[in-house]
């Protein structure tokens, strides 16, 4: 029987090629995939009101009783009305369909249904316009809840509904639970079949919890089990033994003296270079605390015991910017280095490739320094030894697997700038070995952090011109460059609020960010500054410019030609300017705090006394949890606290999330359906204490198909195993 993972949406009843497309939009290619789209709230039409307790606007449950015949009324050609009256103990409600004469026959006088949808009122009269409406029997009322599907265009939620009970029957007779009956009974969780039912068709709060929890259960077990096991099979690789190098000749380049958290860390590098496992280490410590000459030394290791080494950069200025600060250093110790971006032409792609390729070792290339351009076919490597990449948290898993598995035999070191927490490091990285550099090198400043709203604008125009003139470079950090669409207009309430009420407010926040205020388009920022900051010369960076004419802008900054750059956060990782002595975020409230104390950690490299100004709230109107939120940023100067708090004010979204993209949670970035890291904490660590003791006995998942198949299924693409 074919699994329902390689069964196509399209074979449900009413999903012809269009809908077909339309869920595959949404990410929703296979049965299985359906199965796992979960609705985004519930209504809760169990909770019945008088229609005297209903309040305006809000959208209720009533039971009413019909009390008059339903009329038809033509308004004008292709617009008919059917009306009637219904009522409770309460009062009287007039009922308006459109153009749905065909349910005059559903309303029979004295018939009661439960009505569902907004009230709102005319003089002493009730009304509502469309309802949902289902026959009402006492003894045995109709479902208490109605799943709410993000809408997918040119889905109807109806629609959506029925696919979803076709494929839940489906489910009913062959769905494997993932899940080894052992793990699931010692965890008291429910079926996979009854977990899927509920939280599609709750039949109760408590069923539904039920549910939940062996959902979120399920993700953070097949998280931990894949990351297991994948790591397990790093343990059994074997990679090339790296002597142990002096790096005198390295540190006797360097303009300055490293710093005992720098030396540790090169120390454990090179020791775990020198052992036939290979290497899987990563180098978190703050923005700015001296990262890239560890991997320097890590390089210079590897190349002096005869093998390549590749680093991989998230952007392409950071790219350019590691290839620029590395390369002449590497050359004058006799290595050769290349710079591979997807911006380099054909041609000399082809060289590169050979160059990586070659068997004679003095025609080798000995370092490569690039982009995910590192990831495509043909950048292979004749000898790889070490493979490092940067900012990892950028990328997601599934890159970091394909990474792995292209280099399986090799040493592998991630930095991060990111300081990840704790419990979010665990998951990510499974067994990575972890080392962290908790000091700045002498001389560092603090960057004082300033929260400011519109009206501070003169001012701050002033202080602007002020740094200028005093010699300092200014970074302006506006959050896109158009103005970004909204993703859902609406915000269900009373569907949220089965979720209780931290998730309220979370929504009513998030809400709140993605919509207010607009957008301050870069392009136009950057015109209206530079009117008003005459004779100072600013320029424009953004994403979606050419990668010849980014790279152009940054260097002309970097020279100090350029005052004040206006970017969107394409200089967020990185970018090393240290002139630079203030930066400015617009819409402060659309950044996560580690985000923002990235940015912040652009400026502050130099002499000067640097600050960041962060502005926000267009109409000085900012909620009291982000207005706390950004507080943080002005009193809180450690980045692993500010994660911390990050984490605990926002989930871990703000971590990974490559873009908005709905895609993404399938290509294994840590975007979890429906666990949260804060909320389930306490699920999450018995989840993970479950994955580790079930590794322990079967480190490759053979004794249980469906669950080997649901982890693998979490860190692949989507889309190319179903035709
Ligand atoms: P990050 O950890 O954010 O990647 P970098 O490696 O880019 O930080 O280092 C930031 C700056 O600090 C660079 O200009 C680098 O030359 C300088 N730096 C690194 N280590 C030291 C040190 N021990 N003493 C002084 N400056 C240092
Ligand atoms: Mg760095």
């Amino acid at each position: 029987m074919k699994h329902l993972n390689e069964i196509s949406v399209g074979t449900l009843s009413g999903v012809g090629k269009v809908k077909k497309q339309a869920y595959e939009k949404a990410g929703v290619y296979s049965i299985l995939d359906l199965l796992y789209y979960f609705p985004r709230a519930y209504e809760d039409r169990a909770h019945v009101k008088l229609l005297s307790e209903t309040s305006l606007d809000e959208k209720c449950a009533t039971v009413l009783t019909v009390a008059t015949e339903p009329r038809i009324h033509n308004v004008r050609r292709g617009m008919s009305l059917l009306k009637f009256r219904a009522f409770d103990d309460s009062g009287v409600c007039e009922i308006t369909y459109f153009n749905q004469n065909y349910l005059k026959e559903k309303f029979p006088i004295g018939s009661t249904f439960r009505f569902y949808g907004k009230i709102e009122r005319q003089k002493s009269r009730y009304l509502m316009t469309s309802p949902a409406a289902d026959a009402w029997v006492e003894s045995s009322p109709p479902p208490p809840f109605v799943s709410v599907y993000r809408l997918c265009e040119g889905l109807s939620q109806k629609q959506i509904a029925q696919n979803v009970r076709d494929a839940l029957s489906m489910a009913s007779v062959s769905m494997p639970d993932p899940l080894p009956e052992s793990v699931r009974q010692e965890h008291g969780l429910c079926t996979i079949y009854f977990a899927l039912r509920q939280i599609h068709c709750p039949d109760s709060y408590q069923s539904l919890a039920i549910a939940k929890k062996r959902l979120i259960f399920d993700e953070f077990f097949l998280f931990a089990t894949g990351l297991r096991a994948e790591a397990k099979q790093i343990q059994k690789a074997t990679a090339p033994v790296c002597a142990s190098v002096d790096i005198a000749p390295l540190l006797s380049l360097l303009p300055y003296e490293l710093t005992s958290a720098q030396k540790r860390t090169i120390e454990e590098i090179s020791r775990d270079l020198g052992r036939t496992t290979p290497m899987s280490r990563i180098v978190v410590g703050d923005v700015g605390c001296g990262k890239t000459v560890c991997a320097t030394a890590a390089i210079y290791i590897a190349v002096k015991s005869g093998y390549q080494a590749a680093l991989m950069a998230p952007t392409e200025i950071l790219a350019n910017q590691h290839y620029h600060d590395l390369a002449p250093m590497l050359e004058k110790l006799g290595i050769s280095c290349a710079l591979l971006t997807s911006s380099v032409t054909a041609a000399n792609k082809k060289k590169i490739y050979a160059a990586m390729q070659s068997n004679d070792s003095s025609a080798r290339l000995d370092v490569v320094i690039g982009t995910q351009a590192l990831l495509s076919d043909g950048a292979e490597l004749a000898a790889p030894g070490l493979v490092i990449t940067d900012e990892q948290h950028r990328f997601g898993v599934n890159q970091r697997a394909l990474l792995s598995e292209k280099n399986k035999h090799t040493h592998v070191l991630v930095m991060s700038a990111t300081p990840i927490p704790r419990s979010l490091a665990l998951v990510m990285y499974g067994d990575l070995k972890m080392s962290k550099i908790d000091e700045m090198p002498p001389g560092r400043q603090r960057v004082d952090t300033f929260l400011v709203d519109e009206g501070y604008r003169a001012r701050l125009d002033a202080f602007i011109k002020k740094q200028v003139d005093e010699g300092g470079q200014v970074y302006v950090v506006c959050p896109a460059v158009e103005e970004q669409e909204s993703e859902s207009g609406e915000l269900d309430m009373a569907a949220i609020s089965i979720f209780g009420e931290e998730m309220q407010t979370f929504a009513i926040e998030e809400f709140q960010r993605k919509q207010k205020p607009p957008l301050k388009a870069a392009i136009q920022y950057a015109d209206e500054l530079s009117q008003r900051l005459e004779g100072y010369s600013v320029a424009f960076v953004h994403g979606k410019m050419k990668a010849a004419d980014k790279d152009d802008v940054m260097r002309r900054f970097s020279l100090g030609e350029i005052q004040i750059l206006v970017s969107t956060t394409v200089i967020e990782v990185g970018v090393n300017v240290p002139a630079a002595c203030l930066m400015i975020v617009e819409n402060a409230e659309r950044f996560g705090l580690s985000q923002l104390h990235q940015l912040r950690g652009r400026v502050g490299r130099g002499q000067k006394k640097s600050y960041c100004v962060l502005v926000s709230g267009a109409d000085g109107k900012l909620g009291e949890n982000a207005r706390q939120r950004l507080k943080t940023m002005c009193t809180c100067y450690n980045g692993f606290e500010i994660a911390e708090e990050d984490l605990k004010l926002r989930g871990p979204g703000d971590f990974l999330s490559l873009s908005g993209n709905s895609a993404i949670r399938q290509s294994g970035s840590l975007e979890f359906n429906l666990a949260n890291m804060c909320e389930d904490a306490d699920l999450m660590s018995e989840a993970f204490a479950a994955a580790n003791k079930f590794i322990e006995n079967d480190p490759t998942l053979e004794t249980h198909a469906p669950l080997r198949a649901a982890a693998e299924r979490m860190f692949c693409v989507r889309g190319d195993i179903i035709s």
